[in-house]
């Protein structure tokens, strides 16, 4: 077999890759120290497993209010539809487009070719289009922002809590758990992973 070659990020050094070690840890360019890859097995059925929920977590995110609010007894909801809704018609689509670009479509696209990815791999098998959604997904990883929806959403909560009884919904529970669910996996996933998987794959 032929020495698997790898290229610093940091100083273009070119290096002979490490075998992958059971202990873990990661590997380090000699030369200027910087992280070049996680070591330690391959966890395909994780990274599947995550890329699930997260999915899970989307959907129930959008199915339920984010936020009520209790202005002297009327009470009012909203999910993040009807939020973009009222953006627009309030003559602001160019926030509403966003707004579910960057909280629904873009990472309900990222899990979803993600699982698409993951599923064939963990059986073994090499997923259809592979290449053009690796790309893709490279492309559309900076764009998903439920974090920074999140704290959109405190701060305005924090701001309202003197004008109205602030109700936080179902929602808001489901996106901070797939806040935290997105960054364990953003950290775990290791796009050499997948390049192995796939050419382990038949
Ligand atoms: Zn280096």
């Amino acid at each position: 077999m032929s020495a698997r070659l790898t290229v610093c990020h940091e100083c273009d050094a070119l290096l002979q890759e490490v075998p992958q070690a059971e202990g873990g840890g990661n590997a380090i360019c000699p030369r200027c120290g910087a992280g070049l890859y996680r070591l330690g097995p391959d966890k395909l059925q994780v990274l599947l497993a995550l890329s699930l929920s997260a999915l899970i977590l989307l959907l129930l995110s959008n199915l339920f209010p984010v936020v009520g609010l209790n202005i002297q007894g009327h009470q009012v909801e909203t999910t993040v539809f009807g939020a973009a809704g009222q953006l627009w018609r309030d003559d602001m689509p160019v926030v509403a487009g966003l707004l579910l670009a960057t909280t629904v479509l873009i990472p309900l696209i990222e899990m979803l070719a993600l699982a698409w990815m993951l599923l064939p791999l963990c059986l073994g098998r090499r997923p259809p289009a592979f290449v053009l959604l690796f790309r893709g997904l490279r492309l559309a990883q900076p764009w998903a922002m439920v974090e920074v929806f999140i704290l959109g959403v405190l701060v305005s909560l924090v701001k309202l809590s003197h004008l109205a009884d602030v109700l936080p919904g179902t929602a808001i529970w489901c996106f901070g758990a797939l806040m935290l669910v997105l960054a364990v996996l953003s950290s775990l996933l290791d796009h050499r992973v997948l390049w192995r998987a796939w050419e382990a794959a038949r």
